[in-house]
């Protein structure tokens, strides 16, 4: 079939490349309306699983950044009086549209991040559509709007609509971590400006077209594509929005905060982590072992994972012995085969620092127990799944988050010496403990410093419970409520008692 020149065949889909501004498809040139105020006019996406050129895509700057900054203003007002319910009827829309599109978005994220089709599949694109529905429904029914009396007089909070939110997001999880951002921004009556990760900017493209189908009126929604650097700081630095949502890693937070703080805008940060798995010696070590594997999950591009294994020194030989025979096992291949349960680094850049650092960690005295190395027989972009033991406290893979299948392990004799370790890290995300006893597990809990614990779990996720980070994993949280908090202007109107004309 024959494609205009900014259209692309994947994954059974028609995707634009250019950006979504206002309604409108428009290249930079076409955005700016000159081509002096940005640079080179594309990028190239290219698939991790193999290295091909997906698409050229239209690379936003200063200009485009303005362009769909003025069009989600003008979008504001219109969006903001249909109200909960009028919203909600096009949010639904939109998530019975990503519902029916499951099979292909689920296949497209994964030629762009190079993600399990299967997880896509069968639990990130339903989630997708979720996150739509579910903060819609909020918004329509759970939203509280609570009246108390003072002296006599009248309080009532309402939830105002901000303006317009800027959203920036990752390339780990790409669609589900914008539209976790997307659907309460839109659901509160904000209008969004998204701009997704240079290395995966294509489900966010049909996204877009999925929004159109549903009816949304144009502006409400636009996305603009690029480099973070370029309009992702012109973004950020506009004074004419409300919000800023940042999904990302920490030295990128301190740049966006400093340019947030020029406009004192709001800022929700979830940033990376370091996340300790703490097993206790009383654990159901099958358990403890099945939990500690699926930390190589999304070949441990994941800012949840429990990376860091803390494990009593009774139990440590036997649990890494085990550990060691069922890693293993792991399937590591094309992300697109059933069979395969890791897939590729995201792209090159991504996979050589993932090997520097174990590199590195060698060299300062860290002993490879599992993996340690590209996979030579795969070639491409596939780290072998990782385990280091003896890293020197302090030092530098127990330190630094490395977002890839790299694990380490330490022992500890007590549990205080295990919250000790666990609270070690500048980090503050999530924490997974496993233990055979419950007091024993409250006790543990109380200290640990984590925005999230699973215990005898993992990646167990409500959308109504509050998530984020703590210390340097983000600012605020999200999640139910906490979401409304954020994406709204809470205001309280205080009426007297007299002063009313009978
Ligand atoms: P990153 O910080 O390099 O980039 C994230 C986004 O920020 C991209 O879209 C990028 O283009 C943009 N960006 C870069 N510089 C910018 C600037 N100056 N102004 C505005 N935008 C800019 O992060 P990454 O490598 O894409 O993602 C990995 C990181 O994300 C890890 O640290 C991971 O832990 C974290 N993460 C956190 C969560 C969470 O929920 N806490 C979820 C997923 C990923």
């Amino acid at each position: 079939m024959e494609t205009a020149p900014h259209q692309v065949e994947l994954a059974e889909l028609s995707i634009d490349t250019r950006h979504y501004i206002g309604g409108i498809r428009v290249t930079s040139a076409q955005a700016t309306g000159t081509s002096a105020d940005h640079s080179p006019a594309t990028f190239d996406s290219i698939s991790p699983i193999d290295g091909t050129v997906l698409a050229c895509i239209s690379r936003g700057g200063k200009a485009e950044a303005e362009a769909a900054v003025a069009a989600a203003r003008s979008a504001f007002p219109a969006w903001r009086d249909l109200g909960p319910r009028g919203r909600g009827e096009i949010l639904h829309r939109l998530a019975d549209l990503v519902e029916a599109n499951v099979e292909q978005l689920a296949q497209l994220e994964t030629l762009d991040n190079g993600s399990l089709l299967r997880s896509h599949r069968l639990g990130v694109m339903p989630r997708v559509a979720m996150n739509i529905r579910f903060f819609a429904d909020w918004a329509m029914n759970e939203l509280q709007h609570p009246v108390w009396q003072t002296r006599g007089h009248d309080n009532v909070v309402s939830w105002d609509p901000s303006g317009v939110v800027v959203i920036i997001t990752p390339w780990n999880a790409p669609l589900m971590l914008a539209t976790w951002r997307i659907g309460p921004a839109l659901a509160a009556g904000d209008t969004v400006v998204l701009k997704p990760a240079e290395w995966t900017p294509l489900s966010a493209s049909y996204f877009a077209d999925l929004c159109e189908q549903a009816g949304m009126p144009a502006g409400v929604f636009n996305v603009v594509q690029g480099m973070g650097a370029e309009v992702g700081a012109a973004l950020v630095a506009h004074p004419g929005i409300a919000r800023i949502a940042f999904t990302g890693s920490v030295p990128t937070a301190k740049t966006i905060a400093r340019a947030a703080a020029e406009n004192l805008t709001p800022v929700s940060f979830e940033l990376g982590g370091k996340s300790p798995l703490i097993v206790t010696d009383d654990a159901d070590l099958d358990l403890a072992i099945t939990i500690a594997l699926e930390q190589y999950d999304n070949a441990g591009q994941v800012c949840l994972s429990g990376t860091r294994l803390l494990v009593h020194e009774g139990v440590a030989e036997e649990f890494a012995t085990r550990f060691a025979q069922k890693a293993a096992l792991i399937v590591q291949g094309d992300p697109r085969d059933e069979a395969t349960q890791i897939g590729p680094q995201i792209h090159q850049v991504h996979l050589d620092r993932v090997a520097e650092f174990v590199e590195r960690a060698e060299a300062a005295g860290a002993r490879v127990a599992i993996g340690g190395g590209r996979n030579s027989e795969l070639g491409g972009l596939y780290y072998r799944p990782t385990l280091l033991t003896d890293a020197a406290p302090g030092s530098e893979i127990l330190t630094a988050e490395v977002f890839g299948p790299v694990l380490t392990l330490q022992t500890f004799a007590t549990d205080d010496e295990a919250v000790e370790l666990a609270n070690n890290t500048e980090f503050g995300l999530a924490a997974v403990v496993v233990c055979g006893d419950r007091q024993r597990a409250e006790r543990l809990t109380k200290n640990l410093v984590a925005g999230t614990i699973w215990v005898n779990c993992f990646f167990v996720r409500d959308l109504a419970a509050p998530f984020g980070g703590s210390k340097n994993s983000g600012i605020g949280r999200e999640g139910g409520v906490w979401s409304f908090d954020f994406y709204a202007d809470v205001k309280n109107t205080v009426y007297a008692p007299s002063g009313w004309k009978e």
